[in-house]
């Protein structure tokens, strides 16, 4: 298998080159060549992540060193488990992604992408890690390279704009992990980190990937819980089943239609965003603006513009057939109004994200006949500020997470300029 840029302009590669590379020179994002012929028949008989994920990613590590370790792989990027849990509505499921190190969906892909990583890499010179967060991804791939030798971690996070635990969560490392606290927005933050991967004389000086949920890392083995959870659902149904992702990037949602367009029994995928609604305006009109990220209670998602759209819009103008696609905004109001309500009617405590898929079930028409899974992106004691004014009773913490909160916190305030992130990337912080 063999992976092209997005831009068309970049020699193609194999899954370990897209990999260590993150972005394409050419500024795109890596696509497979071709989607592949995925024989479902072992999944089918077996739904259990292990199985799915080497089911479904052996084709897509074909002919690559990784596909000789993509079993190990797998078993350590899902060590942590992906419950479908029922609901108080009959015809809704929960996927719980939440059980990782940092009690979001992000553990997967981060564990994956460092799985990999660490078999891949020619030894030598010590590989940066660089990452943006808008709140959970800096953690998540914190937490799955810290004190990985060969390894240092350079995350960025816009300071005030995550949550208090998300800020403690992302400064808890030390060690290979350099948090960066920086004076501006989250699309500052990923500007930066886009500027640094296209500065040539920095990449000679400086080894470097991404880990940001344009990393083809990333969005591959999210495609498995996704598929895992059709396969476990539509068994018990007899039919395929609808998905309901909480957006902000593209990178979970694009990888639960990606799994659908490769045959996994998913008829539709809905985006459920916040207040921040490029995706409805683009699934409307098919036209889109970047704009100015709006700050929102689910903050995870306050995203301009979805890095991922490149990648689904490239497989759509190609004629790739897969799921439906639907979108829908949901403003803060609504996100209070379904954390307050979501306990009694689902029987669940959920997260702001979590809310906005459980609020766009309510309201989109397609949902009206079941099956459906909403996703659940992260667990809600990471957003206690939020979540427990409004249900009035405290959200208990998941045990990883309360390890985490008790470490001691490391950070350097950064000004949001590609100047100043420079100056840290060439000096040895966290490579001591
Ligand atoms: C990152 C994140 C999202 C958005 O996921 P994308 O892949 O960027 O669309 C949703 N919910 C939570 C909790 C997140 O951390």
């Amino acid at each position: 298998m063999h992976y092209i840029s997005t831009r068309g302009d970049s020699p193609a590669v194999t899954l370990s080159e897209g990999l260590a590379a993150g972005l394409a020179p050419d500024g795109g994002l890596y696509v497979p060549r071709t989607l592949p012929a995925i024989d479902w028949s072992a999944a089918e008989a077996d739904p259990s992540l292990a199985t799915v994920g080497r089911v479904l990613l052996g084709p897509f590590a074909a002919g690559d060193p990784l596909a000789e370790v993509l079993g190990e792989v797998v078993d350590d990027a899902y060590a942590p488990p992906a419950p479908v849990a029922a609901t108080n509505d009959p015809r809704l499921h929960v996927l719980e992604l939440f059980h990782g190190p940092t009690a979001a969906f992000k553990d997967f892909g981060a564990r994956f992408l460092a799985a990999s990583l660490q078999r891949v890499l020619p030894e030598g010179a010590p590989t940066t890690i660089l990452v943006a967060t808008s709140g959970d991804t800096g953690s998540a791939v914190a937490a799955a390279f810290h004190r990985r030798p060969g390894f240092r971690v350079v995350v960025l996070y816009p300071e005030g704009r995550v949550s208090p635990r998300q800020a403690h969560q992302l400064e808890a490392f030390g060690d290979n992990v350099v948090t960066l606290a920086v004076s501006g927005s989250f699309d500052d933050c990923q500007a930066m980190v886009k500027t640094a991967f296209r500065d040539g004389a920095l990449r000679a000086e400086v080894r470097m990937t991404s880990a940001n949920s344009i990393s083809l890392g990333r969005l591959l083995p999210q495609m498995v819980y996704h598929a895992a959870t059709a396969l476990q659902v539509a068994a018990r149904s007899g039919g395929p089943v609808g998905l309901v992702v909480p957006t902000g990037n593209l990178g979970n949602a694009l990888a639960a239609w990606l799994a659908g367009a490769l045959g996994a029994p998913i008829h539709s995928v809905v985006l459920a965003t916040n207040r921040n609604d490029v995706l409805v305006d683009w699934s409307r009109t098919g036209r889109f603006e970047a704009r100015t990220a709006i700050p929102t209670l689910a903050n995870a998602m306050d995203v301009g513009l979805p890095s991922n759209l490149e990648r689904l819009r490239w497989f759509l103008d190609r004629g790739v057939q897969g799921p439906a696609i639907h979108a829908v905004s949901v403003d803060d109001e609504r996100i209070r109004g379904m954390l307050a309500r979501a306990p009694e009617r689902y029987g669940h405590v959920v997260c702001p994200h979590t809310a906005c898929a459980l609020e766009a079930y309510e309201t989109v028409e397609a949902c009206r006949e079941g099956p459906w899974v909403a996703a659940a992106t992260a667990h809600p004691a990471k957003f206690d500020e939020v979540v427990e004014p409004v249900i009035g009773e405290e959200v208990p913490l998941p045990a990883p997470l309360a390890a985490l909160l008790a470490r001691p916190r490391h950070a350097h305030p950064l000004q949001p300029t590609d100047a100043a992130l420079r100056t840290v990337l060439t000096r040895p912080l966290g490579l001591a």
